[in-house]
């Protein structure tokens, strides 16, 4: 859900909490004139509940003084909060309780069961008021999906501040032995090359963070431009070639010509580094590393494919996680920061595409970025298609 349909919907639980709050209120005070003990039999609900119940988008459950469930909305069945009438969760027939006895109104956020089995659970914003004498009401919000991101977000800071801890830990040793060797020219140029290898890997972490967490936040890409494919590729070949070069690793290429999708060219070209990237940095010197892009129905497919140790299959889903690297010692040599891959995934899950993999120990392994393909070519009337 996006930012605004949140707030919409926010502001639509709101108006509807705000509804039955005045009907609540309403019938409390109708409740307080009321002459006739019994022209309004206790057990009945103000008018109009039912039907903002029915409509009401988030759970909404009216109990009565004996904890039964008079009313409730589709939500509150749908979420297992309501069965056969009753309250399924005590912590929700406590708080109503509490409330019946003091009149206090009382929220809390609750983790909940999902099912009778199993150790599912949501996360529920619970708000529980009177509503007249008789009856309580509950409102619950689902925050599980809120709670989720949230502890995401906290992993992603906590793996950071431990994946930065190496590097500046290990510039700060390294300032300390040159000041040690100041009398030993050699010691000293020795010790200030590693300083320079460890300030590159920083740069790289900090670059890389810095991406990750901009691609996050952006959802899908604000101005995609028509991109051709082969050029983005051909880019991304010529970066990395040096490091080809350097492990005697040969670059095979074949491209299919008018290759277009729309979106942003340096992402792109990003990606595909990335990828041919580690295709070099977990291959043997003397092996290939072939790089083809072409035209699959509907989609651009870009595919890395190198002769390397390859990954074994129950890492092949975990290696797109922040951070996650199935040899740490490997990465590290390689001066990898783990978060190649989760950029690669998001570059990909941006432009409306995915990247797969496909690998086996021993043989190597093949990365596929598929994207939608633009039609650059003329359509019936002539125009191209513009972003
Ligand atoms: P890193 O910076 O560690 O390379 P990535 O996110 O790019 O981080 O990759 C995650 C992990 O996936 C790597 O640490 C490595 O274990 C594995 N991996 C990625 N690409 C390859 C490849 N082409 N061959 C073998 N293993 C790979």
């Amino acid at each position: 859900m996006d930012a605004t349909t949140a707030a919409v919907l926010a502001g639509f639980a709101g108006v509807v909490a705000g509804v039955l709050a005045v009907v609540a209120v309403t019938y409390s005070e109708r409740e307080q004139h009321r002459v006739p003990a019994d022209s309004v039999p206790p057990s009945a609900l103000p008018a109009g509940a039912g039907d903002v119940l029915a409509v009401l988008p988030s759970s909404g459950i009216v109990v009565d003084s004996a904890d039964a469930v008079v009313k409730n909305s589709p939500a509150a069945v749908a979420y297992g909060l309501v069965r056969g009438g009753e309250l399924v969760h005590d912590e929700l027939r406590h708080m109503a309780r509490d409330v019946r006895r003091d009149g206090v109104i009382r929220e809390a956020e609750l983790e909940l069961a999902r099912g009778p089995v199993g150790r599912g659970h949501t996360v529920m914003h619970a708000r529980v008021a009177p509503l007249g004498s008789a009856h309580v009401l509950l409102l619950l919000e689902d925050r599980t999906q809120a709670r989720r991101v949230e502890e995401v977000r906290r992993d992603f800071v906590a793996n950071v501040s431990h994946e930065l801890k190496t590097p500046v830990g290990g510039l700060a040793l390294l300032a300390e032995a040159v000041l040690d060797a100041r009398d030993h020219p050699e010691a000293v140029e020795r010790f200030a090359r590693r300083m320079q290898v460890e300030a590159t890997r920083l740069t790289a972490l900090v670059t890389e963070i810095v991406e990750l967490s901009r691609l996050q936040v952006a959802d899908a890409l604000h101005e995609p431009r028509l991109v051709d494919v082969t050029t983005a590729v051909v880019e991304a070949l010529d970066l990395s070639r040096i490091g080809a070069d350097a492990k005697d690793i040969e670059l095979v290429e074949s491209f299919e010509p008018d290759l277009k999708v729309f979106g942003d060219e340096d992402l792109l070209v990003t990606a595909v580094r990335n990828l041919v990237g580690n295709a070099i940095a977990y291959s043997e010197p003397g092996t290939r590393v072939a790089v083809g892009a072409r035209r699959a129905g509907d989609l651009v497919e870009v595919t890395v494919a190198d002769q390397g140790h390859g990954i074994p299959e129950s890492e092949q889903q975990r290696i797109f996680e922040r951070f996650y690297r199935v040899d740490p010692a490997r990465s590290r040599a390689t001066g990898g920061t783990g978060l190649g891959l989760s950029i690669v995934k998001h570059i990909c899950a941006n432009h409306g595409g995915d990247v797969t993999v496909w690998s086996e120990q021993g043989r190597g392994s093949t990365f596929t970025i598929q994207l939608p393909a633009a039609d650059d070519r003329p359509d019936r009337h002539g125009t191209k298609a513009t972003p």
